[in-house]
């Protein structure tokens, strides 16, 4: 079994649309970590009816972001568990504000994250994604909304990591196993 000293701990960030759960996912497999999604702890949460579900459940129906401290004790708990403790994550949708993220820095002080991914779709090519997946929520107007709120609550964080000196901030256009092959060397070349 890999011990703590060869986990592997990393943060993704990026707009709807840029890919991210996937690549979150084909990350996680390929160095053996958990993939951890806080929208699907949640959706799933709300399938199973738990006190969690109940509580998020108008929230994510209105597209709006649930409560910090109660995401907050969620990740806390979720990377408190044993696979998560000695593999490391892959953290998906988590931290998603300021407030988040300081709490992440200091329940991580003792072994902290090895980088902070920016999966960098532009606007403009994620608004086609989205319209052409054609959803029933996926209105320009809605669409637009939902970006709008990326930007504000997303940007400080990146600005965050930045200064930390963890941002890594990878190009997410093109084919799904080009950018695989980008994330993969770009986490590779963060756990030195
Ligand atoms: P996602 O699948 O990451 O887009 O998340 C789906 C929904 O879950 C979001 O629109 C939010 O309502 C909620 N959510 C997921 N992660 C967080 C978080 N870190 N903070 C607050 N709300 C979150």
């Amino acid at each position: 079994m890999s011990g703590v000293s060869d986990s592997v701990r990393v943060i993704v960030f990026g707009r709807q649309g840029a890919g991210k759960g996937t690549q979150c996912a084909r990350v996680a497999a390929h160095f053996g970590v958990p993939h951890v999604s806080t929208g699907e702890i949640l959706r799933d949460a709300i399938a199973r009816d738990t006190l969690l579900g109940r509580a998020a459940r108008s929230v994510l129906d209105g597209g709006g972001l649930v409560e910090d401290s109660l995401m907050i004790s969620l990740v806390q708990g979720r990377l408190g568990e044993q696979d998560a403790r000695t593999r490391g994550y892959v953290l998906d949708g988590f931290p998603r504000t300021l407030v988040q993220a300081v709490a992440f820095d200091e329940m991580t002080a003792a072994r902290p994250a090895h980088c902070a991914v920016d999966l960098e779709v532009p606007r403009d090519v994620v608004v086609a994604r989205l319209l052409a997946r054609r959803r029933e929520d996926d209105t320009p107007e809605a669409i637009n909304h939902r970006l709008d709120l990326y930007e504000a609550q997303t940007s400080p964080l990146i600005e965050h990591y930045r200064r930390l000196g963890r941002l890594r901030v990878v190009d997410g256009v093109g084919t799904q196993d080009e950018v695989f092959e980008r994330v993969r060397a770009t986490v590779a070349a963060s756990l030195g």
